[in-house]
């Protein structure tokens, strides 16, 4: 009874993150003056509180460090790079500099 009452608020939680996510998103795509900053600052600050992950592929479009929505060719910059048979995604946030590669695959 009470796990289930917990799966409930779980849920709910994880659906009000990605809500906030989407919205976030699409505010920073359809408007060119929105402030992507604050925009994902907000999204994070909520998956924190409510302990959501975001989950790929959403937490490739926010900066963990300051909290900006990533836009690719705006506010971030996505490279895929090969080495030694490992591919793997370079993004780097263009307004705190932070850089974090993902591995896409393994050899
Ligand atoms: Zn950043």
């Amino acid at each position: 009874m009470r796990e289930r009452r917990r799966d409930r608020k779980t849920a709910r939680a994880k659906r009000e993150v990605l809500r906030a996510f989407d919205r976030s998103l699409q505010l920073a795509l359809a408007h060119e003056e929105a402030d992507p900053s604050k925009l994902g600052e907000s999204v994070l600050r909520l998956s924190r509180k409510l302990n959501v992950r975001l989950g790929r592929p959403r937490n490739l479009f926010i900066c963990k460090k300051c909290g900006t929505m990533l836009i690719p060719g705006r506010t971030g910059r996505y490279r895929v790079h090969s080495e030694r048979g490992i591919s793997y995604l370079g993004i780097k946030c263009l307004s705190c500099g932070w850089y974090r590669k993902v591995i896409i695959r393994e050899r």
